[in-house]
């Protein structure tokens, strides 16, 4: 394939051949950024053949991406991204913004936003003929990983923590992956996983390891590119554009980053969106780094019910921090409780989301008291992953419902209350 020219380190900036490297620099292990010829992509496409394609997936901007076409119409495979942008009158009021988006990612076909790398990587295991793609997750990278390899016919084997919320176990065995639960957190799951994959051959989709999945993840960045040409004309007001992502391992972020960059390069736009970083204060490790003004990244003891972002050590938080800081963006952590309240916020205008997913928004709202968004900015919230995949934290961000007797005399007597 002529537009993937190889890797470059994250950190030491060395360049590799696609055939020298698979996952991290042999140096100090940086994460790798794919290099594409820029080139070679402007000679062949254009943003407006882009536009004009009927594809409703991801696979729409194939030719930005370093995978050649899968194959696989009709299959749950095809129908990763793509989701809808929501507008979100009753939200922006009171925060006192003119218009708020939130792009919903629990419409992909496993239910996060995960889909996108599982399915950029499972496209690159077809391609080097890899037997098994294994991953650590602390579930939707799995479930996700799971779904894609069901979809077209490949095996994958997973490790979660034991702790990791039921439906994304479910989901997982529904699939049929070879679901393996470790008496440990995400972060023993990871190394474990490492070691198997080195062990036994098989291809490793690790997040903040695999180089394809931030490629898959900046997928999200072309949408809201293209989402944003076709919407900007009817807000002439409107400054800049803010993205709002939540971040564990800093994957999303920095993939997201990563799809901008290569359309500045394109030429294809002026100025990339500032994107903001939110954690969860119960597992903070980047925004410290942020705060801190470095690319250190010191592990924390991670504790917090958004069990998708929680993490001990980051495995891409260097490019994350980069992500927020070269774009004019911030970071910002919330309580739990905050991000409970943001279930509930959400759900009141039609959005189901899981903690981890709510926790952008909740964000936003924070960045707002702060002063950092304003009612001059345009505003895109990401929810990366559905309610129904964590429904006990669910219960706790909504008040419980009454049991009466089934009788008329009872339902009165509850009403008058
Ligand atoms: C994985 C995940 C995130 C965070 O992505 P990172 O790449 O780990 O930063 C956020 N929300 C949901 C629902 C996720 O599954
Ligand atoms: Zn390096």
């Amino acid at each position: 394939m002529d537009k993937f020219l190889g890797y470059r380190c994250s950190l030491c900036q060395r360049q590799y051949l696609s055939s020298q490297i698979q996952y991290t620099c042999s140096d100090e292990g940086g994460n790798l950024d794919v290099v594409l010829d820029i080139e070679h992509i402007r000679r062949f496409v254009s943003p407006s053949q882009i536009f004009a394609q009927p594809e409703p997936s991801i696979w729409r901007y194939l030719p930005l991406l370093p995978v050649g076409d899968p194959g696989f119409e009709g299959t749950p495979f095809r129908r990763v991204g793509w989701t809808p942008v929501f507008e979100t009158p009753k939200l922006a009021q009171p925060l006192g913004l003119k218009t708020l988006w939130v792009k919903d990612e629990s419409r992909n076909p496993t239910a996060s936003f995960k889909d996108r790398a599982s399915a950029v990587v499972v496209a690159r295991a077809q391609e080097i003929q890899a037997e098994v793609v294994v991953t650590a997750s602390t579930g939707n990278a799995g479930a996700a990983l799971a779904g894609m390899a069901a979809a077209v016919g490949q095996k994958a084997v997973i490790f979660a923590p034991k702790t990791a919320p039921p439906a994304k176990v479910a989901q997982l065995l529904v699939f049929g992956a070879q679901v393996i639960l470790v008496d440990g957190n995400y972060d023993s799951a990871f190394d474990l996983t490492i070691q198997a994959s080195q062990e036994f051959g098989w291809y490793c989709r690790n997040t903040g390891y695999n180089p394809f999945t931030a490629e898959g993840k900046k997928t999200a960045a072309f949408e809201i590119w293209e989402w944003w040409e076709k919407t900007r004309h009817q807000h002439p007001s409107f400054k800049r554009l803010n993205v709002f992502v939540s971040v564990g391992d800093g994957n999303i972020i920095s993939g997201i980053h990563k799809g901008f960059k290569d359309l500045l390069e394109l030429g294809w736009i002026e100025q990339m969106p500032r994107i903001f970083g939110v954690q969860s204060t119960g597992s903070a490790a980047i925004y410290n780094a942020f705060q801190a003004g470095t690319e250190q990244i010191v592990p924390v003891a991670a504790n917090t019910l958004a069990d998708s972002i929680s993490v001990d050590l980051p495995r891409d938080g260097v490019r994350a921090v980069r992500a927020a800081r070269q774009s004019g963006g911030s970071y910002l952590a919330v309580e739990d409780a905050k991000i409970l309240q943001a279930i509930a916020d959400l759900g009141k205008v039609g959005i189901f989301a899981e903690p981890a997913g709510a926790t952008a928004y909740a964000g936003l709202v924070q960045a707002v008291q702060m002063g950092l968004i304003t009612a001059e900015d345009a505003v895109l919230v990401l929810n990366t992953g559905s309610g129904l995949k964590d429904v006990k934290a669910a219960m706790q961000a909504i008040p419980q419902a009454p049991i009466i007797e089934p009788t008329l005399d009872a339902l009165k007597k509850h009403l008058a209350k």
